[in-house]
């Protein structure tokens, strides 16, 4: 029995890893980041229920890979119990890197990441990812059918859960206009998705998952303007109740942010406000100029928002 239950855990935590390492290809990475953590013997378990704090403690953390370069230099921040958190931040800045060791894939060699209280790496990673829903950048869809893609965000789902999880999601119109509904098959020789569709698809997940702890790395690319309102849509419902930390790309999350988190070349290099941040952080500027169109949709030298 118990070895049955170890395989159990090992098949939890790898699927785990396989979603949230995005892309199917990237093995090496994914066999890496399942030694690069110790289970301990004796694990302290998560209080029930959850507040959903977390916090940051003065983390470093540099990738077994890379040893050179830090990935995270002294980290430190607190998110409390239902808020939203956007982190903001060039390419390389160590966005990601944050989620990854809040999922614990990685432990940090100094500092501690702490959830209500408890130092992460003292806990079971298994029972530690029941109380995360990840919504990853790229989604990972199985050979398998529209209804068990998202029974995955909690497999003892029954069918009418899982429903109600896609019509949260948006994704019930686009699901009910395919050719087999729930049932028609997904991956390489099934119905092939858009992006706006499988990101609905994993929200869609998330909310099947109902954790209080909502990890997003958002993404914008692949969705057209109206992909992107569904979608939004849909995430500001799974956001609703939660803590959320985003990895934010859209103007729409950093005005709803409690706070906005910069962070550049593995550094945590400002935080506040969305005003704040535009009149104080000459990056945080140039970000928002890039990555928001900030000049079309809200020119800096206009007071706040006045439509709803
Ligand atoms: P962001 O999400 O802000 O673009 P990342 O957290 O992905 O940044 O990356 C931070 C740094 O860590 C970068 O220098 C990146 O090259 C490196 N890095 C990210 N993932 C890995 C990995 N799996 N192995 C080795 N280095 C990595
Ligand atoms: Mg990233």
């Amino acid at each position: 029995i118990m070895a049955a239950a170890a395989a159990g855990a090992v098949v939890e935590v790898y699927s785990d890893l396989q979603r949230a390492a995005g892309a199917a290809g990237r093995l090496g990475e994914l066999l890496e980041a399942r030694s690069a953590i110790t289970v301990p013997d004796n694990p302290i378990a998560l209080p029930h229920p959850l507040k959903g704090r977390f916090a940051f403690e003065n983390v470093s953390f540099f990738y077994p890979s890379k040893p050179a370069i830090a990935a995270l230099q002294e980290i430190s921040f607190v998110v409390e119990p239902g808020q939203t958190v956007a982190l903001v931040g060039p390419s390389g800045a160590g966005k990601s890197t944050i989620l990854q060791l809040l999922m614990r894939f990685f432990d940090p060699q100094s500092g501690r990441v702490l959830l209500d209280d408890v130092d992460i790496s003292q806990t079971d990673p298994v029972e530690l990812r029941q109380h995360l829903a990840i919504v990853p950048q790229d989604t990972v869809i199985f050979a398998d059918t529209v209804r068990e893609n998202i029974r995955y965000g909690r497999i003892d789902a029954d069918d009418a859960a899982v429903e109600a999880a896609a019509m949260a999601a948006m994704a019930d119109g686009f699901i009910k206009d395919l050719p087999g509904g729930y049932e028609s098959w997904l991956g390489e020789r099934g119905v092939r998705l858009s992006g706006g569709q499988r990101q609905r698809l994993a929200i869609a997940r998330a909310i099947l998952r109902d954790a209080p702890i909502l990890l997003l790395d958002e993404a914008t690319s692949a969705l057209d303007a109206e992909a992107e309102r569904t979608v939004q849509g849909a995430l500001e419902h799974l956001m609703q109740g939660r803590t959320s930390l985003v990895i934010a790309h859209r103007l729409s999350t950093v005005l709803k942010a409690d706070r906005i988190l910069v962070m550049d070349e593995g550094r945590l290099i400002a935080s506040g406000t969305h005003a704040e941040l535009l009149a104080s952080n000459p990056l945080y500027a140039r970000l928002a100029k890039l990555q928001f169109d900030l000049e079309k949709t809200e020119p800096p030298e206009t007071g706040p928002e006045e439509t709803g």
